[in-house]
């Protein structure tokens, strides 16, 4: 679908950029609150933040939560907080304000419904009548004739007096974009040249919702353009979406922004980063006692290098250096043991003093500490056993050569099934805490027809390494959901490698 020029191959390990700054630029991240802070945002906030400040310009957090089924106020509270972690700083957003608010797009719908008006009283977009059960149906016969799906344009061409018709009947309707029938629609890439796409694949995107709220891509151009971004810096997921926006810019009579597409991140396996692979959430990496100079220097080399190819940088020496012509745009690896290689440099320059801060904050806190001893107390003692019983609250990942996994009476493929299926289930939880914990493992031990002694000892060994612990749901509560998540997965990932015993003879 897309012709990617001579510079912009993906093979091309750098990219040439033709980015300008003319005048101090005004940036953005732009996350919907839809779960755990992504590493991805804390990515894209460290480069769009250091372009800013290389050029004196202006970096912006904007809360893309139109999407309402998906929206969560306690994620959106989690992502600011990450980013403040991680040492990202905003001059505007929700939190602190700025002169072009508000900063969440749930605040701004006047501005996307007065944007599609526009666009209808310019005959550059539509309302759009069809039912949901109509578009199903076109869609199906699309698919059965193997036909590219999409809008058939039904309503394109509806007269006046039938749309106002229809309005006066109180019949829901959408606004669409009447995109152009034939040719192409070229995006100028600042890191990868002319992108063209055909417009046959772009559909007559809806821009309204029939609730009046807007989709990604009205809501993204319009706040882009209000809040006078210059350049768009996000990731390259979204350099699909990109032509529809070129296409909104037009009909609006604005200027786009420039755009810069930034390489995705990617497992070990290339493939796109995900949390089957990788720890995706940023509460991970503080959980596991990442630093946070640690995270914003891993970030800048991916895809980015210093001029003289040094590894260790900070955050300070990014922006000193910074220009997107060190883009590189083969997709960087997230890889965490380089990851902990770097974090280990990072611990040894610190002070004693520092160090223990640091251990303070992670797991060695006063509060941590008496959760774990409310659990541990009655199980212990002597204070001197306290630890080596204990131990699992305090480590990451856990080695399981050796320990009672699978339980007995488990087979190793089944007690990979249950803690996958089991893991699924956890992932979905908004809460996280024992009462939760025990009705979810629960329900699943129900639902699977799988033994509840099965499912608990099998958690139990994948999540503290023994067969003894306190009470298996509150420990999954203390030790928290990124590190027993993680655990689930590895301890899955070590079932599944197991060689099946052969059957009795
Ligand atoms: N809301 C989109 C996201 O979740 C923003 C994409 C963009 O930067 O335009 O990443």
């Amino acid at each position: 679908m897309t012709q990617i020029n001579q510079s912009g191959s993906s093979a091309a390990p750098k990219a040439f950029s033709t980015v300008k700054v003319t005048a101090p630029p005004r940036v953005r991240i732009a996350p919907s609150p839809t779960g755990d802070p992504h590493i991805g945002t804390a990515y894209m906030g460290l480069f769009n933040s250091v372009f800013a400040k290389k050029h004196g310009g202006t970096f912006v957090v904007r809360i893309e939560d139109t999407d309402q089924t998906r929206y969560r106020k306690m994620s959106e509270d989690m992502i600011l907080k990450a980013l403040k972690w991680v040492g990202i700083e905003w001059q505007e957003g929700p939190d602190v304000g700025g002169p072009y608010g508000p900063y969440r797009q749930s605040e701004r719908l006047p501005m996307y419904r007065e944007a599609a008006e526009e666009l209808i009283s310019k005959k550059e977009a539509y309302r759009c009548f069809c039912s949901s059960e109509r578009l199903t149906q076109v869609r199906e016969a699309q698919q059965a004739k193997k036909e590219q799906s999409g809008y058939d344009r039904h309503c394109r061409d509806l007269s006046e007096s039938a749309v106002k018709e229809k309005l006066a009947s109180g019949a829901p309707s959408t606004v669409r974009l009447k995109a152009p029938i034939g040719g192409q629609t070229v995006v100028h890439d600042c890191l990868r040249g002319d992108v063209s796409f055909e417009n046959t694949q772009l559909d007559d995107m809806v821009l309204l919702k029939s609730d009046g709220f807007p989709t990604y891509h009205l809501a993204s151009v319009v706040d882009d353009h209000h809040m006078k971004i210059s350049h768009v810096i996000r990731g390259e997921e979204w350099l699909s979406s990109t032509p529809k926006h070129v296409l909104l810019y037009r009909a609006f009579g604005f200027e786009a922004p420039q755009f810069i597409h930034m390489p995705l991140l990617r497992n070990p396996d290339k493939s796109k980063i995900s949390k089957r692979k990788n720890p995706t959430s940023i509460l991970y990496y503080q959980r596991k006692g990442v630093l946070p100079e640690t995270l914003r220097n891993f970030l800048g080399l991916m895809g980015w290098s210093m001029p003289d190819e040094r590894e260790i940088f900070t955050t300070a020496e990014m922006v000193e250096n910074f220009t997107f012509d060190r883009m590189s745009l083969g997709g960087p690896v997230f890889d965490l043991q380089k990851l902990d290689w770097l974090n280990g440099k990072y611990l040894r320059t610190l002070s004693d003093d520092q160090y223990l801060h640091a251990l303070k904050e992670v797991t060695l806190g006063d509060e941590y500490l008496k959760k774990v001893i409310q659990l541990v107390k009655e199980r212990v003692e002597t204070l001197d056993g306290f630890v080596s019983y204990a131990h699992f609250f305090f480590g990451g990942d856990l080695n399981y050569v050796g320990s009672p996994l699978p339980p007995k009476g488990v087979e190793s493929k089944k007690a990979a099934v249950i803690l996958n299926e089991l893991l699924d289930r956890f992932e979905a939880l908004d809460e996280w805490n024992a009462k939760i914990l025990h009705d979810t493992a629960e329900a699943y031990c129900k639902d699977s027809g799988n033994k509840t002694k099965d499912v608990f000892m099998t958690l139990r060994v994948a999540v503290t390494g023994t067969l003894q612990s306190p009470s298996l749901a509150e420990t999954c509560e203390v030790i928290g959901k990124e590190i027993v998540r993680r655990r689930m997965r590895l301890a899955g990932e070590y079932l599944k490698k197991m060689p099946v015993p052969p059957p009795a003879s």
